[in-house]
């Protein structure tokens, strides 16, 4: 201090002039400045660290969202990346229309619209299947679509994935819309997937199975072929249950189509679609079709029977047609049997019938 005293009264003497910060900043000593200075900049570096930490903290992605629901606003910030909040934002897509979804596995909010509509007919499904059936159909099916097939075409989603996902036997082909019409037209181009009708067991006591299996058809179906019992029984003078004639296939399963259609691709190849239909292309699927036989005859001398012959003049009006004949091969790609008759309700059958022609012709012409 002392030396200090001295300095600083030396300095007075003999500096002329100059001002008073000048004089004190000579005063202090280089280390001290070199101090000052790198705490000054130790602080303003700080500062500003601290602010842009502020900053970055209260940064609001949301912003500029206009819903203010505190819950919803924290699901979409922990959900959507940038750019799916700015699509949000651009379009104000409210939370209602999409947060019920955003943690299901496979949301897109870019399909909010379609989760929505969905839903709202759909209601019992959870979020979580909402989202699945929308993401698994796109691609193949916009939602109204689908919507059409669940309730117009009685399918289940099942039914519709089952469809989508099965291309071995069902690539290109179309799943028909309205699966429960009697008159549904089925080829390798037209398929009803896994949809299973509602059916009925018919009766034994008014047709007999082959071997006592349960035959199912539809109720229409089976109804009206309890009357074509009564009246070839009647007409042909026999006491016997239905004049005698058997069923050996009511409605078949895809499950159980796909294991005949197996077992002929081993017997026939490539050619094994023309003996059995693929899964999913059966009218015995529809549980419209039956196959008759007497006592066991299921081939071609079916048709010399007289119970064959009866049913070729008379099944019509029953509603039913023979649906694959040997005519139409070329339309159906199924070979003709003359023991397979498909019920397509009273009016169409007496339409073909009055025309002259096959299903298949008439579908071909008019559909
Ligand atoms: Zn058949």
């Amino acid at each position: 201090m002392c030396r200090k005293k001295q300095h600083i009264k030396y300095m007075k003497h003999f500096t002329a002039g100059n001002d008073i910060i000048n004089h004190m900043d000579n005063l202090l000593p280089e280390t001290s400045r070199k101090k000052w200075t790198a705490v000054f900049v130790a602080f303003i570096v700080l500062f500003t660290a601290v602010c842009l930490g502020y900053m970055n903290l209260n940064y609001d992605s949301l912003a500029r969202y206009p819903f203010r629901d505190e819950n919803s606003r924290e699901l979409i910030k922990k959900y959507l990346n940038d750019e799916e909040i700015a699509y949000i934002i651009e379009y104000s897509i409210p939370p209602n229309m999409f947060v019920a979804y955003i943690d299901s596995p496979g949301f897109n909010i870019y399909h909010a619209a379609e989760y929505k509509k969905l839903s709202e007919q759909q209601w019992q499904k959870t979020p979580a299947m909402i989202v699945r059936m929308v993401e698994e159909t796109l691609p193949y099916m916009d939602v109204d679509t689908l919507m059409t097939y669940l309730i117009d075409g009685n399918y289940s989603f099942d039914d519709v994935d089952a469809y989508i996902s099965s291309g071995d036997y069902m690539q290109n082909s179309e799943l028909v819309m309205f699966a429960g019409e009697t008159d549904v037209f089925l080829d390798a181009a037209h398929t009803v997937s896994t949809r299973r009708p509602v059916l009925k067991t018919v009766d034994p006591e008014k047709i007999a199975s082959k071997d006592g299996k349960r035959i199912q058809l539809t109720e229409t179906a089976a109804n009206s072929l309890y009357n074509l019992c009564t009246d070839i029984s009647r007409g042909l003078e026999s006491s016997r249950a239905c004049a005698g004639l058997v069923i050996s296939d009511g409605y078949i399963s895809f499950d159980d189509q796909a294991e005949r259609y197996e077992d002929a691709v081993v017997s026939f190849g490539d050619n094994a679609r023309f003996y059995e239909p693929m899964p999913g292309h059966s009218e015995h699927q529809l549980g419209l079709a039956v196959d008759f036989g007497i006592s066991g005859i299921m081939d071609e001398s079916f048709e010399k029977t007289r119970q064959a012959q009866w049913l070729e003049s008379n099944a019509w009006k029953y509603g039913y047609l023979q649906t694959w004949n040997v005519s139409d091969e070329p339309v159906t790609g199924i070979k003709g049997q003359n023991w397979h008759y498909r019920y397509v309700g009273l009016t169409l059958a007496e339409t073909i019938h009055g025309m002259g022609i096959t299903f298949a012709e008439y579908i071909t012409r008019y559909n």
